[in-house]
């Protein structure tokens, strides 16, 4: 038992002391002082914290032009809506991802036609997306799922071959690059979230980037209610939206980007440190192909059945520590299957991961002996 400093009447069972989540972000008194600063100012709205944002985001990615908005679901969303995606239209996204991926296309009022994924990458398998391809086939999203980057640049040549836009839906990616090159500026567009099981967070929050300054222009015009500027004087050139960012979020995050590479060195600590200790027959490890390097968003195990799966989640939780499943089998949630009519054999692999994988804690305020916690409990299985 610990008493907690300040109130020493309050006496906290070392069940919860020892709780191990799922993330859990690393905010420093300085990355709190700039929030203060900002909101002491007043000017709480989009404002210089979210250009500096902007900036340092263009020099880490070496992308020429960014737009921050309210979450990386927004970023979407915005994408789909400055590529002009419409009804009719179809865009091909990742049988397994976050359902984000999927529901902006739903609600840009296109047809999301799924890919199954690599079994090994858990990201979209691209030579599967010719055989989905059709005449109304307009945009692909690839999901870097997890932090590591798809096969990005294989993806852009099919893209580039039958003249489709692709959004980059590097949401977990931060940091991730294949051949050197950083995710979201092989496609048309690229987008992140910072909400908090991303490397840095703002709560909510997200951005969009691109090297096309007419995308970003429209994109920064979306973002806020249609406005233009034109002549010194605002005009309402398209039916927008509020997507913004406040100041007092983008001053959190300046911080932790500053910060990001040395996040990153922790999580990959952390990773090769699961890679040596986890040693249970029933467990597959991930797989990081040669040309990329993986930024360990989620550290996604694959276990030999459902049954197993749970089994292990529910005895990690009780031991305090706390593991979920990775991400979504998407066409067979309700809404999808309802819609469309999906069945669980369509997307084998997605499926599989959905129901046999699981992600375990991985973040900068874990450390070995945490790590070591888990392994012992999984171990023991
Ligand atoms: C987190 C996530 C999103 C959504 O981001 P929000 O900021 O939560 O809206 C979209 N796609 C993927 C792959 C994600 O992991």
């Amino acid at each position: 038992m610990k008493t907690n400093s300040n109130t020493e009447s309050v006496v906290i069972p070392d069940s919860i002391i020892n709780n191990i989540g799922l993330a859990n972000p690393n905010i420093t008194k300085e990355d709190i002082d700039a929030v203060v600063q900002v909101i002491s100012s007043g000017m709480l709205v989009q404002g210089e914290n979210v250009e500096s944002l902007e900036t340092n985001i263009e020099k880490l990615t070496g992308v020429k032009y960014s737009a921050a908005c309210a979450n990386g679901t927004a970023a979407l969303h915005l994408a789909l809506l400055a590529l002009n995606i419409c009804p009719e239209d179809e865009v091909i996204v990742p049988a397994f991802s976050f359902v984000a991926t999927a529901n902006v296309v739903e609600i840009a009022g296109a047809k999301p036609v799924f890919v199954d994924i690599d079994p090994s990458t858990f990201n979209i398998d691209v030579p599967e997306i010719h055989s989905q391809l059709s005449s109304k086939t307009k945009a692909i999203i690839p999901v870097h799922e997890f932090g590591l980057s798809c096969d990005i640049k294989a993806l852009i040549v099919i893209a580039k071959e039958n003249n489709l836009s692709v959004i980059e839906d590097a949401a977990c990616a931060l940091g991730a690059r294949q051949d050197n090159k950083h995710v979201g500026t092989w496609g048309n567009i690229g987008s992140f979230s910072f909400h908090p099981r991303k490397a840095i967070t703002s709560g909510e929050g997200g951005m969009v980037i691109s090297n096309d300054k007419s995308i970003i222009r429209e994109i920064k015009k979306l973002r806020n209610h249609g406005i233009e500027i034109i002549n010194d004087k605002i005009e309402f050139t398209r039916a927008g939206l509020n997507y913004r960012l406040t100041d007092f979020q983008a001053a959190l995050l300046l911080g932790q980007l500053e910060r990001l590479e040395t996040t990153l060195i922790k999580r990959q600590m952390l990773a090769n440190f699961y890679f040596s200790e986890i040693k249970n027959r029933s467990i597959i490890l991930p797989h990081v192909p040669d040309d990329r390097n993986h930024t360990w968003q989620t550290f996604h195990i694959m276990t030999e059945s459902n049954k197993f799966r749970d089994m292990v989640l529910l005895k990690l939780k009780e031991k305090g520590v706390i593991a979920n499943y990775g991400a979504q089998c998407i066409p067979v949630q309700k809404y999808y299957q309802n819609k469309y009519g999906y069945e669980k054999a369509d997307f084998p692999n997605a499926y599989n991961a959905y129901m046999c994988g699981m992600a375990i804690p991985i973040y900068e305020k874990l450390d070995e002996v945490d790590c070591l916690r888990i392994c012992k409990i999984i171990n023991s299985i």
